[in-house]
């Protein structure tokens, strides 16, 4: 169903559909659930513009130093290797893994780093009180990169490696493993904070 047919105070629940009527306004951190599945539909954070703006902010900003520094050493048989996250799809793609090292460039690296800058570029406007300019572009762009963005899924996938790999080598984190630790803490908080029903409320009447 089109949410554009619905009536403005009515939206289907994102899990079994079922139409709910939309309260006026939530108390801070309330959260609509929906009456049959009790799925949360959306949270009503305190002062959500600036939560969104300083975690997705410090999200961009460990996600360079992630990029910018050494995440992992091994250290085995006398030998010591170093790498990157990009190296890691660097040595992905050079091992014949196309697929896997166009998902890790893409997933975790580069469609993250443009749904923060989307989030940042409606936020920022809206925390001023202006109105974001491409503001529907941007909102629709936030919509379809989320589900495509896999940091945390990449975060599992090293921590299950890596149970594999201390057995043969010394291991040792570096700064980038901790700045994508926090990146992924920050990006689930501003991704969560700026739900799709508070991003359109944004994007339609402002703060
Ligand atoms: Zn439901």
């Amino acid at each position: 169903m089109e949410a554009t047919h619905l009536h403005p105070k009515q939206q289907a629940c994102h899990d079994c559909d079922l139409l709910i009527e939309l309260p006026e306004q939530l108390n801070d951190n309330q959260s609509l659930l929906c009456p049959r599945c009790k799925k949360v539909q959306w949270t009503q954070y305190k002062h959500p513009v600036d939560k969104t703006v300083a975690y997705s902010l410090t999200a961009l900003i460990l996600l360079v130093i992630a990029n910018a520094f050494p995440f992992l050493s091994f250290d085995a048989q006398g030998q010591t290797r170093t790498i990157t996250i990009i190296q890691a799809s660097n040595e992905l793609y050079i091992q014949g893994f196309y697929l896997l090292a166009f998902l890790v460039y893409v997933c975790v690296l580069l469609f993250p780093a443009i749904y923060l800058s989307c989030l940042l570029a409606i936020t920022i406007p809206t925390k001023i009180g202006l109105k974001p300019p491409f503001a529907i572009t941007l909102g629709r762009t936030l919509s379809y990169l989320l589900p495509w963005v896999m940091t945390e899924v990449f975060m599992v996938g090293v921590l299950v490696a890596l149970i594999k790999i201390i057995e043969l080598a010394d291991i040792v984190f570096g700064v980038a493993f901790w700045a994508y630790i926090g990146f992924v803490v920050c990006f689930l908080a501003s991704s969560a904070i700026a739900s799709k029903h508070q991003l359109w409320t944004w994007i339609n009447h402002g703060k």
